[in-house]
């Protein structure tokens, strides 16, 4: 089943085309790696899809309903969530408090107990589930980037846009990130992972879609991407 159609989507900054006539479709279940030179619209592409930003033009079709221009708690609701590239969590709230908020106002609305077994859940599925109620302050680098992907979780979206999750990680964090974004794939949650880590993008994304100057320059199957001339041309600058 098509879970996600971007049909000729484009975003402009006053005359800079950031994201130009964008088009791919995403079967549900599926991870799909985003690629790009800096600057080449990604994070822009992630900002339409989930909200933060409005479509210049075209549509955004998510199981069957177009929410290109919908406002971010809609987008949230209907089942897509994010992380960031800077990790947004509350420092001075605990944990578990950091991934009820999107328990709450996520997809599934839970509120009371219920609420909190997602927000429980979630930290789990992050390896954070024995450090609940500690303090989102004193948490390290790679703990961080845990409770941020918790909070995407914790929404239980059907959809998760991941922008350089594994940015920054050492490499045994990596391997451990790498293993956490397969086991996510593999509960048939479907991806969206912006990464510049080709080892990761090789190990996770069968599919990868590459960027340059706002245009989706290639589509397919990772191997015969990553050997693509436009796309090799793009990287070292053309
Ligand atoms: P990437 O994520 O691939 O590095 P971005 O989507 O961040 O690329 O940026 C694409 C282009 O859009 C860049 O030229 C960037 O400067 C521009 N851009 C991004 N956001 C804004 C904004 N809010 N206002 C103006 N220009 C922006």
């Amino acid at each position: 089943m098509t879970l996600l159609h971007v049909d000729t989507v484009s975003r402009f900054f006053g005359g800079l085309k950031a994201v130009d006539q964008v088009s791919f479709e995403m079967e549900s279940g599926t991870i799909m790696g985003l690629l790009g030179p800096n600057g080449s619209g990604k994070t822009t592409l992630l900002n339409l899809i989930s909200g933060f930003l409005a479509p210049s033009s075209g549509k955004i079709i998510f199981n069957g309903r177009n929410l290109a221009g919908a406002r971010v708690d809609k987008i949230a609701r209907a089942g897509i969530a994010r992380t960031f590239q800077l990790v947004r969590i509350l420092p001075s709230l605990t944990l578990l408090e950091n991934v009820m908020l999107p328990a709450v106002f996520g997809h599934r609305a839970h509120w009371g107990k219920e609420a909190e077994r997602v927000a429980h859940a979630a930290l789990q599925k992050t390896g954070l589930g024995d450090r609940a109620n500690a303090s989102a302050g004193d948490l390290n680098y790679i703990d961080q980037k845990r409770l941020e992907l918790a909070r995407a979780l914790a929404a239980e979206p059907e959809l998760l846009l991941l922008d350089e999750w594994l940015a920054g990680l050492n490499p045994t964090e990596l391997q451990e990130g790498i293993r956490l974004i397969e086991s996510l794939s593999g509960s048939g949650i479907t991806i969206i992972m912006v990464e510049h880590i080709m080892e990761a993008v090789r190990a996770l994304c069968p599919r990868c879609a590459v960027m340059n100057a706002g245009r989706l320059i290639a589509d397919g199957e990772t191997s015969t991407v990553l050997s693509d001339k436009a796309v090799i041309a793009a990287y070292l600058g053309d």
